[in-house]
């Protein structure tokens, strides 16, 4: 792991005082610090390469053409993909726009199931309960006890009728690992296709889909130190090639003619328009960065945090933390009698520790935990114990100065 020294180079931002004190960044399921590598990517490419990509002859369209392009080629290869499997999306929530969208005009879901579960983000719920009126399928809604993942009762919603599962690898809420391997195992057993939301598993653990044989995932730039707006949708080729595209428009055609239009091949059918060129540039220099540190390191450094965090976190009587015991990163709590939003302010005020507050955009995952409103502290690789000391030192004095 990086030393201080070489994480405050690259981490400007950690020097911040806000009020005096040193900021400490636990806001990290909401979005990932930006390393100067990444926000030095992009700078490069709009001084020196900006143009639009595969469409000009001249020098700077190819070179943008290329940077472009050899992000996808890093991203195939740090997912295990082929190239052509790589779509560019703005986020997890246009990938999976794209995805619920194609899928349910392919006719594969049509008079079918759908599950998911109440668990999901709200990106991995909403647009399946939407689309589901417009392409005549049914969403089936696993709804764990406490918000607690158990693989056995979740199989047992599986039936004759479901044809895809779509279900988070990582709870942005509880911080649950979902057993995705085993879900893809019985699912496959049974024909049916599975989509993971990906944004919180591939920045804590990367993700081998081809290991994994994982159907369709989706994840986001912005939690894996990239820039926001630029994502991925990656989905097996031989799947791709017979969904529809979900946008129309330049770039995504092989001819266009008053009677017809023959779409582009992968991975060209699903990016209609000019892309975000300077995001994947950006995410590139993000992959490179998550590769120099290791996705080993980041695994053995999360969970070091979080048991460390669940262990101080018990000290604290007048705390209800939610979700189960084992998690990855992600502590999801309440301070009794106090409002979340509260509790975030004074964090942030007294303390400079940048927390979330809120739902979550996990609605009926807050609903089925009997409350409205959580803070969640959330850690990436570049933060400490000593944060998580102040934490829980933040926490002591807002129980006694609200008392
Ligand atoms: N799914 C999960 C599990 C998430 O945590 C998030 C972001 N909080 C999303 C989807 C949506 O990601 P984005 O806002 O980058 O599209």
């Amino acid at each position: 792991m990086l030393s201080r020294e070489d994480l405050i180079r690259s981490f400007p931002i950690l020097e911040r005082e806000i009020n005096g004190k040193k900021l400490v960044y636990f806001d990290n399921g909401a979005t990932t610090l930006t390393p100067v590598e990444v926000t030095d990517a992009i700078k490069g490419f709009y001084d020196y390469h900006n143009a639009n990509v595969h469409r000009g002859a001249h020098l700077l369209s190819n070179e943008a053409t290329d940077m472009y392009e050899s992000s996808r080629k890093a991203v195939a290869k740090f997912i295990n993909a082929k190239t052509s499997e790589v779509i560019f999306t703005r986020g997890t929530t246009e990938s999976i726009n794209l995805f619920a969208y194609s899928i349910g005009k392919s006719g594969w879901l049509k008079d079918k199931e759908v599950l998911i579960t109440t668990i999901e983000h709200h990106s991995n719920f909403v647009p399946w309960q939407q689309l589901a009126y417009t392409f005549d399928f049914t969403v089936q809604y696993y709804n764990p006890e406490n918000g607690i993942f158990n693989l056995d009762e979740f199989l047992r919603n599986v039936n004759e009728n479901t044809k895809l599962i779509s279900i988070t690898g990582l709870s942005n809420v509880t911080g649950q690992v979902i057993p995705i391997e085993e879900i893809i195992k019985f699912a496959h057993e049974k024909e049916i296709l599975v989509h993971v939301d990906g944004a919180q598993l591939v920045p804590h653990f990367g993700i081998d889909v081809k290991k994994l044989d994982v159907d369709f995932l989706s994840f986001s730039g912005h939690k894996i130190l990239g820039p926001m707006g630029i994502g991925i949708f990656y989905g097996k080729k031989k799947l791709l090639k017979k969904l529809p595209p979900f946008h129309y428009g330049g770039e995504m055609i092989n001819w266009v003619s008053i009677e017809n239009t023959d779409f582009a091949e992968l991975p060209e059918k699903f990016q209609a328009g000019t892309p975000n060129v300077g995001g994947a540039v950006g995410l590139k220099a993000a992959i490179d960065y998550i590769n120099k540190i290791g996705i080993d390191n980041i695994i053995e450094h999360d969970k070091r945090l979080t048991e460390y965090a669940n262990k101080r976190f018990k000290e604290l009587d007048f705390v209800t933390v939610y979700g189960p015991e084992d998690k990855t990163s992600i502590i999801t709590f309440n301070v009794d009698n106090i409002h979340p939003h509260d509790v975030a302010q004074i964090l942030s005020d007294k303390f400079g520790i940048a927390v979330r507050s809120g739902h979550l955009c996990a609605q009926p995952l807050l609903k089925q935990l009997g409350t409205k409103s959580v803070c969640r502290a959330s850690f990436y690789f570049y933060n400490t114990e000593e944060e998580v000391d102040r934490l829980i030192e933040g926490l002591k004095y807002i129980r006694e100065w609200l008392r």
